[in-house]
């Protein structure tokens, strides 16, 4: 594998296609993933999870990462140089990448090298690399922050990532995984799970990506609620240069109607196993332009919802297969939003009173049916829902306006973190430096700039032992020999002169501080000579 591999690189078999993400508010695409493939000579184009894991038992993952990032860079290079200034490329980041303290080193003379601001390059990390590099991923994270690289949690839902960790970390989004995605217009589960982590990454302002989007009804589920990335087969499966280039020139964008403040049409399902019934209803409530959608049976209505967003449901009570009132049941779980109408001759009506007791039904109406008084319950459902769904839009509105402000709290919270990593690193170096300069053997005495002795050195404080307390006394008073009186005090400073102290000579250097710091005052050095100098 590892030879295969080697010759992979040597023989520029790795190919490097882009899934667009688009964003749902302007329906344009606003950045790139890239995602590495292998075009083996024998066994054909290799997806990344065929050979991936095998790399990195080879220990050929920071070889491929690294020529993922060459080759990003440089194709992003390309894209802006050829007029498309705003677009980004995601790239992934394997676990051993994200813990190599090297890698983050390597991004950014790569982007240097590029010319490409370290904004446009997002690193893609998966909640398994944050669980494997353990307590170093605060320094990592920071580091990549620090840089100005933008941060993605990949596959969030996935891994052993604690909800904390979302909170503690730089992250700019949050990619929920298409796990979740798959069935989230069929199973109410997996909708709540994608509904929450929209509003868990809003408050914490971040942007929420949804990957995995393979359908209109799921990105129309994604839209509804606010999330403001799609990537998937829907819009667009990775692509090669050529056919990116394509999709690109062509400034395709997701139609107006899959847009998150658009207000779709009244869209209305008629349930009924009569034809007859259904032909009249829809010539009845032609003049009411809703977008009209049928069912024969209770089945055929639920596969109906499963795929398709509507607003309001009439059906008959008496169908083969399954009643009226079990199927309304079932849209209730299935579109908890919709409102849910019987139209019904059937004068049995146990089981009809237990759904409407239930909530399933909102209106029980009768068969046969007088036409104007049908088309005002029917037009009032969709005012109730209308109201309802705007409740919801400026609900999910104000969330996302708090997300801006979420994100500039973030922002700053991650600015005060640098600057105590600063205040700490400044300290350590501080320490450092008045060790060395207390172990060193050139005596070193340390003014403020009124003149007062703030430090001394252990040569310092050796040579002077008989010079009593010096520390905090004005250092002309206590030590006059550094302060003979022909060096007059309008010398300047830098100056030097010659003492002779405990039978020595000494050549006294007085240096102004504040050229390379911020501090003030001034530093005294005193080295031998010999005497006849
Ligand atoms: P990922 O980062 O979560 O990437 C998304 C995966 O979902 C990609 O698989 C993509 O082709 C696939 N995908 C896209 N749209 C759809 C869709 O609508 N439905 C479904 N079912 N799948 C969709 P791919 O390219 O095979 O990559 C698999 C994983 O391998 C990636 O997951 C990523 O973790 C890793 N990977 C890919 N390229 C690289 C790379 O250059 N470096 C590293 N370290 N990992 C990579
Ligand atoms: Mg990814
Ligand atoms: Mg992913």
């Amino acid at each position: 594998m590892t030879a295969a591999l080697e010759q992979a690189l040597a023989q520029d078999q790795l190919r490097l296609l882009y899934q667009p993400l688009v964003d749902l508010q302007s329906g344009a695409v606003v950045s790139l993933e890239a995602l590495v493939r292998w075009q083996h000579p024998d066994q054909g184009l290799l997806a990344a999870h065929v050979f991936l894991p095998q790399a990195d038992a080879a220990g050929m993952t920071a070889a491929i990462g690294l020529w993922v990032l060459r080759r990003a860079c440089g194709d992003l290079q390309a894209w802006r140089r050829g007029g498309q200034i705003d677009l980004r490329v995601a790239i992934n980041i394997s676990p051993s990448q994200f813990r190599d303290p090297g890698f983050c080193a390597a991004v950014v003379a790569m982007l240097d090298e590029c010319a490409i601001t370290p904004g446009a390059l997002t690193l893609e990390i998966t909640e398994t690399a944050l669980t494997e590099a353990g307590a170093g991923c605060d320094e990592l994270l920071a580091g990549f922050k620090a840089r100005g690289l933008t941060l993605t949690l990949d596959d969030f839902g996935t891994g052993h990532g604690s909800l904390s960790s979302l909170k503690r970390y730089p992250f700019d989004a949050i990619k929920i995984d298409a796990d979740y995605i798959r069935n989230v217009v069929s199973d109410s589960h997996d909708a709540a799970m994608a509904k929450s982590i929209i509003a868990m990454g809003h408050n914490l302002g971040m942007k929420v990506v949804a990957e995995g989007v393979e359908t209109e009804s799921q990105c129309d589920f994604l839209r509804r609620n606010m999330c403001d990335q799609i990537q998937g087969y829907f819009f667009a499966p990775p692509l090669d240069a050529t056919e990116l280039h394509q999709l690109l020139a062509s400034g395709r964008a997701l139609p107006a109607h899959l847009l998150r403040m658009h207000r779709p049409p009244r869209r209305l399902l008629l349930v009924d196993d009569e034809p007859n019934i259904l032909a009249a209803l829809k010539r009845l409530l032609r003049a009411d332009q809703y977008q009209i959608f049928t069912a024969g049976d209770g089945p055929q209505g639920l596969a109906l919802l499963a795929q398709q967003t509507v607003d309001v449901i009439v059906s008959d009570q008496r169908m083969p297969g399954m009643l009226g009132a079990d199927f309304l049941r079932k849209a209730r779980e299935l579109a908890p939003d919709t409102i849910r109408i019987m139209l019904s001759g059937y004068t049995e009506l146990q089981s009809v009173t237990d759904a409407v007791n239930e909530g399933a039904i909102y209106k029980f109406l009768t068969k046969p049916w007088e036409d104007e008084q049908l088309r005002g319950h029917i037009a009032e459902a969709f005012r109730v829902k209308e109201i309802a769904d705007d409740n919801l839009r400026l609900h999910l509105e104000v969330r996302t306006a708090n997300q801006e402000l979420a994100a500039a709290n973030r922002r700053m919270e991650q600015l005060l973190l640098e600057k105590q990593r600063q205040i700490s690193r400044d300290e350590i170096s501080l320490s450092v430096a008045r060790e060395l300069l207390q172990h060193l053997p050139l005596p070193v005495i340390g003014m403020d700039d009124s003149g007062m002795i703030a430090f001394i050195n252990g040569a310092a404080a050796g040579l002077f032992r008989h010079s009593g307390a010096l520390l905090g006394n004005e250092a002309s008073l206590v030590l006059p020999e550094l302060f003979p009186a022909e060096a007059d005090a309008d010398a300047g400073l830098p100056h030097r002169h010659l003492a002779d102290i405990d039978g020595q000579r000494y050549a006294v250097m007085c240096y102004p501080m504040g050229e390379h710091s911020a501090s003030r005052g001034s530093l005294i050095t005193l080295s031998t000579v010999e005497a006849d100098r």
